[in-house]
C-alpha cells in the first residue's frame, strides 16, 4: 500500500442476527483508526450468503452503531461514492473476477453437486476439497477441456475455486502481530463463486476492498486463516499494490475458561453479550443487550475501547474522542481480552456518575414513564438524579433508588424499628413535626436542627435517624436522609412521618 493512500477503513458485518460485543468493538476500532487519521469510517453489508440473511438485521446494525456514536460515513443507507455498499447489490461485479482468476490459472471450475460433496464429507470426516484429491474430483482441472466446455454449455450448475499453490508461504505484516505466515499447502480450495453466481465471502470481501478503495482492514482473529486466501487474491488480481494493511483484532474471551466469549457464555453466566436486544423473528426469542440493560453508549463504547487496548497510563476512562485521539495500534494487545462482566458495570457506574444530569434525564424519564410517573418536572428529576446517581450501576436503577420521591413508601422495613420502637421516640417526632412547620426546608438547617433535638432528648443520633429514613424512605438505604427531606418537601415529610407513626405505633 502507499503510505499517501487516503485512509477509508470498513466494518462489514454480515446481517445474520445480533451484534455481538466483539463485533462493535471491531466497528470502533476501525472507526477510531479512521478519525484518527481524518479518514472514512465505511459500512458494507455482507449479505452473500443469503441462506443465513436474517430480516431486520441491517437496521439493527444501523442503529447500534447510531446509539454507540459511531456513524459511518458511507453505508448503504447514506451511501457514498463507491456503491453499492450491500454486497448482494454488487453480484453482478464478481463473475468476471472469478473468470479472469480462471484465464490467469489460479482458479477452477467445479462440478461437484452439493450431493456428491455432501456424500464425501459422509464417508471421509477430514474431507476437505483441496490440492491433494482435486484431480479425482470433477472440475475443470480433472475434466478435459471439451468435456468442461459441454458442461458450461448446458449450463451445468458450477462454483469456482481457488487452486491453492501447491508449496508456496504466504506471509504478510499484521499491523498487531507482526510477520505472519502461511502454508498454502494447509488451505483447501475456497470456493470464491457459488453455483448461484454469488461470490463467497473470500471472493466478495477482495474486490469490494479494492473497489471502494479500503486502506486498512481491522478485523477478529477469527479472520485470520483467510487471510492467505485474501493475499492470494490481491495478488492474482493483479492489486498488489493497492492491498490494504492487516490488523486482526485479538478475540474477547470468556470470563471463565479458554476460548471466544458466545451469547451461550452470556446466557450461561447472565450477561449480555450482544450491544442490543435482539429478537429472531422465526422463534420469537429474545437476546437481551446491553442498551437496554440500561447501559450508557458512552460507558460501552469506553468498556470495549479499553478492552484489549490502553493508552500506556493507568487512565481507564475515556470519551469516544480521547479514544479517537489516543487510539494506537501499537498498544493493541495481541492476546485475547477476557470479558470481565464486572468491570464493564464499573465503567456504566463511572460513567452515570459522570455524566451530566440533563443528559441522563430523557433516559431517566423514559423509566418513569413506565412506572406510570408522568407529572414530574425536569428540574426535580435533575435534582434526585444528583443525589442517586452515586448508587446507579444503570440508568434503570433509577427506579429502586428513587421510587420513594415519587410515590410513598410501599412497605416499611418494621422490623428494623420495632424492637426498639417506644412512647419517647413517638414523642420525638410528634414534637419535631411541629416544629418542622417553622424550618426553612434545607438539608443544611434540618440536620443541625434533628440533631440538637435528639441531644436534648437523651437519646442517640441513629436510634431517630434509621426510624426517620425508614418513614420517608420505607427502608434502610437511601441518600443523605436530609437531602431526601429536604426534596420530598415539608409538607410530604410531616404527612410520612405521621402515616409511618400510625403503622409502626399499631
Ligand atoms: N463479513 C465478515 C464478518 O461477518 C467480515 C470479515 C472481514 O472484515 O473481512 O465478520
Amino acid at each position: 500500500m502507499s503510505s499517501q493512500k487516503k485512509v477509508r477503513v470498513r466494518f462489514a458485518p454480515s446481517p445474520t442476527g445480533g451484534l455481538h460485543l466483539g463485533g462493535v468493538r471491531t466497528a470502533l476500532f476501525n472507526y477510531l483508526f479512521a478519525k484518527q487519521h481524518g479518514g472514512e469510517f465505511i459500512l458494507r453489508i455482507e449479505d452473500t450468503d443469503q441462506t443465513r440473511f436474517v430480516p431486520g438485521a441491517e437496521e439493527y446494525i444501523n442503529e447500534c452503531l447510531a446509539w454507540c456514536g459511531i456513524l459511518p460515513d458511507e453505508s448503504p443507507s447514506n451511501p457514498g461514492a463507491f456503491g453499492p455498499y450491500r454486497q448482494s447489490e454488487r453480484k453482478p461485479s464478481y463473475r468476471q473476477y472469478a473468470e479472469q482468476l480462471i484465464a490467469a490459472g489460479h482458479a477452477y471450475y467445479a462440478f461437484d453437486t452439493s450431493e456428491e460433496l455432501d456424500a464425501l464429507r459422509q464417508s471421509q470426516p477430514n474431507f476437505r476439497y483441496a490440492q491433494e484429491n482435486r484431480m479425482s474430483l470433477r472440475n475443470s482441472l480433472s475434466l478435459s477441456a471439451e468435456e468442461t466446455q459441454r458442461l458450461l454449455d448446458a449450463n451445468a450448475p458450477h462454483t469456482i475455486r481457488i487452486k491453492m499453490p501447491e508449496d508456496h508461504i504466504v506471509s504478510f505484516d499484521d499491523m498487531i502481530r507482526g510477520r505472519v505466515s502461511f502454508e498454502t499447502k494447509l488451505v483447501d480450495d475456497k470456493v470464491l463463486l457459488k453455483a448461484d453466481g454469488m461470490p463467497t465471502y473470500h471472493l466478495a470481501v477482495v474486490v469490494d476492498d479494492k473497489a471502494m478503495e479500503i486502506s486498512h482492514v481491522f478485523r477478529g482473529e477469527e479472520w485470520l486463516p483467510s487471510a492467505p486466501v485474501h493475499l492470494l487474491l490481491w495478488e492474482y488480481l493483479g492489486w498488489s499494490d493497492d492491498m490494504p494493511q492487516w490488523a486482526h483484532l485479538p478475540l474477547i474471551l470468556k470470563p471463565d475458561g479458554n476460548g471466544k466469549l458466545s451469547k451461550r457464555d452470556g446466557d450461561r453466566l447472565g450477561f449480555p453479550v450482544y450491544a442490543m436486544n435482539w429478537t429472531d423473528a422465526k422463534t420469537g426469542d429474545l437476546t437481551k443487550g446491553f442498551r437496554e440493560l440500561g447501559f450508557l453508549p458512552e460507558a460501552f463504547v469506553n468498556m470495549l475501547g479499553v478492552l484489549g487496548w490502553n493508552d500506556g497510563t493507568e487512565q481507564e476512562i475515556f470519551t469516544l474522542s480521547e479514544l479517537v485521539e489516543k487510539f494506537s495500534v501499537e498498544r493493541i494487545n495481541k492476546s485475547g481480552a477476557k470479558f470481565d462482566f464486572e468491570k464493564a458495570k464499573w465503567f456504566n457506574h463511572e460513567w452515570i456518575k459522570k455524566m451530566d444530569n440533563t443528559a441522563l434525564l430523557p433516559l431517566v424519564r423514559e423509566g418513569l414513564v413506565q412506572h406510570g410517573v408522568s407529572a414530574i418536572e425536569d428540574s426535580s428529576i435533575t435534582t434526585i438524579l444528583s443525589v442517586v446517581k452515586e448508587r446507579m450501576t444503570y440508568v434503570s436503577d433509577f427506579w429502586a433508588q428513587a421510587s420513594f420521591f415519587f410515590q410513598m413508601p410501599q412497605h416499611y422495613d418494621v422490623d428494623a424499628v420495632k424492637p426498639k420502637w417506644n412512647a419517647d421516640k413517638t414523642k420525638f417526632f410528634e414534637e419535631i413535626l411541629v416544629e418542622f412547620e417553622d424550618q426553612d426546608w434545607q438539608a443544611s438547617v434540618l440536620e443541625p436542627f434533628f440533631k440538637e433535638r435528639v441531644q436534648s432528648s437523651g437519646m442517640k443520633i441513629g436510634e431517630l435517624m434509621m426510624p426517620f429514613r425508614i418513614m420517608l424512605v420505607g427502608g434502610k438505604f437511601g441518600p443523605d436522609v436530609f437531602l431526601i427531606a429536604e426534596i420530598l418537601g415539608k409538607d410530604q415529610v410531616i404527612n410520612r412521618v405521621n402515616v409511618a407513626l400510625d403503622v409502626f405505633n399499631s
